[in-house]
């Protein structure tokens, strides 16, 4: 069965087409950019859903932030400005098809349990490591969504009180350290220290400057300062993943976002660390932990099955 799925990000809404009996495979797909305020938001998805198809079955959408079980996103995350928006009524209210809405990082978890890196576990973990952290976690087959819909936030999860502050408005919340953003005031706290040279230069020489890329170049072309800091990275995520190994015991953690064009030097070092962090680490079988395997189109992809399941 044909069906649209919409990804909502900060700066673009990616949409794809897809037939659910080969969901791994896009038969279709737009960008455009992201509008600034809720009506603005609906028109454009109900706008590029049309495009996609002229008269879609079904219409899946992901939005960063709390999404309740009615599909109205409650709070947006990095679309702060967005609040209570009726997602999904307004939506079925235009099309008189069938429309689902829930958390991006849910989708992006469906999309690779149906046709990705989580296919055939059911018990897994989509952990989305780019700007902040996002996650969709599955039990026994199924996401697990909670009371109202707001389950699976592990990037707000506490992991230093005394932390950096978090745009949410905590201080130390596990994306504070284990994203792109981590890395890059790892790096900056390194070269301020007098401790990232090397990254220091392919930044130009600023040391406010240095980001996540400048090490991690610096990394693959074998500085051990830059190694170093990746491996302060590696710490803080296998420290969160080991949190949530401990309350959900998955079979598999997938890693996407950015941060997984670093997955060759991460997650080695991240699978050392977790068993050293997780509840009888060395005795328990090992939790597989592999990189995302749909690329930039899985929340749509993701959408799209949320909407195109029987
Ligand atoms: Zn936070």
């Amino acid at each position: 069965m044909l069906g649209v799925g919409l990804d909502v990000g900060g700066t673009k809404v990616l949409g794809v087409l897809v037939d659910s009996a080969a969901p791994g495979t896009v038969l279709a797909e737009e960008r455009v950019p992201t509008p600034d305020g809720g009506s603005g938001l609906v028109e454009t998805l109900l706008t590029l859903a049309r495009f996609l198809s002229a008269e879609p079955l079904s219409i899946g959408v992901g939005v960063p932030g709390l999404v309740d079980h009615q599909g109205a996103l409650r709070a947006g995350a990095h679309l702060r400005h967005l609040r209570d928006v009726p997602i999904e009524t307004e939506l079925r209210a235009r099309t008189g098809v069938r429309v689902e809405v829930d958390n991006d990082a849910n989708c992006h978890a469906l999309a690779e349990h149906a046709a990705g890196a989580a296919v055939g576990a059911d018990d897994a973990m989509v952990i989305t490591l780019g700007t902040g952290i996002g996650a969709g976690l599955i039990t026994a087959g199924r996401l697990v969504r909670g009371a109202r819909g707001f389950a699976g936030e592990p990037g707000h999860m506490i992991v230093d009180p005394n932390g950096p502050p978090c745009p949410c408005g905590q201080r130390g919340c596990w994306e504070r350290f284990a994203s792109g953003t981590g890395l890059a005031r790892l790096a900056r706290d390194a070269a301020h220290g007098g401790r990232l040279d090397a990254a220091v230069a392919l930044a130009g020489g600023d040391p406010d400057v240095v980001r996540g890329e400048h090490v991690t170049a610096a990394a693959r072309a074998g500085d051990a300062e830059s190694l170093t800091v990746l491996g302060e990275l590696a710490h803080w995520i296998a420290l969160g993943l080991a949190n949530l190994v401990n309350i959900l015991d998955p079979a598999v953690i997938v890693v996407g976002g950015g941060l997984v064009d670093a997955a060759d030097l991460l997650l080695p070092e991240v699978r050392t660390r977790l068993r050293d962090l997780a509840l009888a680490g060395r005795q328990r079988p090992e939790v597989r932990i592999v990189p995302a395997a749909l690329g930039e189109r899985a929340g749509a992809i993701g959408a799209a099955l949320l909407a195109n399941q029987p």
